[in-house]
């Protein structure tokens, strides 16, 4: 699943040890880290990042380079009309790429990559691993190999400990390989989950996926009972129009339907498509709707939310 804050997919190796391919000797492509390609390191499956939500630095592993979704979302970042370079993870390639920004990160090098050069401290201290990328990372079939190189590379401890945040749409939470997975994070590690509508309807509108919303939210909840959850809820401008009251109604009583089901859930981000997405008709929604939406998950909830 694509986060919004994390820009176009990486191409080829990164800045390792080895000085021809260290991060300083390529020129840097913007001079801010705030939207920058993801392949701007020239990496193939791992790359860095500046994450809102995450609130600062972020590695991000594309676990799904071969942009496999089921969801086609009207805010989707990712081209589908562009070939994918790499179908699948090469799991020694992406574990010497995670190790190169780990060890980055230790010698206190990330601000030698001309983008992040005038960054506060807080910015550029590792907030997380993202299992992330290009598709939906549950519908990879190498989840698990992944999830297991990743907390291999963690077992080496470049850094003390970092966290792993899955990002998903939810819709592979409920597959065997995903759910032993699962099993190898650390109760410090979290999962975002995509909620972004209370009705069938202005999911296929949004998201237009391939499964069901009840489907979603069954995941969700068998997730959340056996480990805190953080849902992640973007609501676009779409058509020139927000989500109705009707839908956030809706909306705000699937979340108190999860809450009375036993889910766990830490957290609830609400945000809006912060890049430009393939389609025109997508925008972002107004800071003020976003809040309110926000203050209404607070109020009628009880849940944490805030606004990226
Ligand atoms: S879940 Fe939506 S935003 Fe994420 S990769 Fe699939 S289509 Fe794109």
């Amino acid at each position: 699943m694509l986060p919004i804050d994390m820009p176009d997919s990486p191409k080829s190796p990164i800045g390792s040890p080895a000085p021809a391919e260290t991060p300083t000797t390529r020129p840097p492509v913007k001079s801010t880290a705030f939207g920058l390609p993801r392949n701007f390191l020239a990496n193939r499956f791992v790359y860095l990042v500046i994450s809102q939500r995450a609130h600062g630095l972020s590695i991000g592993v594309d676990v799904n380079p071969g942009k496999d979704c089921n969801f086609k979302c009207v805010y989707c970042e990712v081209d589908r009309s562009v070939l994918a370079r790499n179908q699948q993870v090469d799991l020694a390639v992406m574990e010497s790429e995670l190790t190169s920004l780990l060890t980055l990160v230790r010698e206190n090098r990330v601000r030698s990559l001309a983008a992040f050069a005038n960054l506060p401290a807080d910015l550029i201290e590792l907030k997380e691993v993202a299992l992330s990328g290009d598709g939906e990372p549950t519908l990879s079939p190498q989840f698990q190999q992944i999830v297991e190189a990743v907390v291999g590379v963690r077992s080496r401890q470049i850094l003390p400990f970092f966290k792993i945040v899955l990002i998903t749409n939810a819709s592979g939470l409920d597959l065997p390989s995903v759910k032993e997975a699962l099993k190898m994070l650390s109760p410090r590690d979290e999962i975002w989950a995509k909620l972004d509508a209370g009705t069938q309807t202005y999911m296929d509108e949004i998201n237009v996926p391939d499964i069901k919303l009840d489907e979603v939210m069954a995941n969700i909840l068998s997730t959340a009972r056996t480990r805190p959850v953080v849902i992640q809820s973007l609501f676009p401008l779409f058509r020139g129009q927000e989500p109705s009251d009707a839908e956030i109604d809706v909306y705000l009583h699937r979340l108190q339907e999860l809450k009375a089901g036993g889910a766990q859930i830490s957290g609830v981000q609400v945000y809006s498509a912060h890049r430009p997405a393939h389609r025109s008709d997508c925008r972002h929604l107004p800071l003020a709707v976003l809040s309110r939406i926000a203050k209404r998950i607070r109020t009628e909830t009880g849940l944490p939310a805030q606004v990226y």
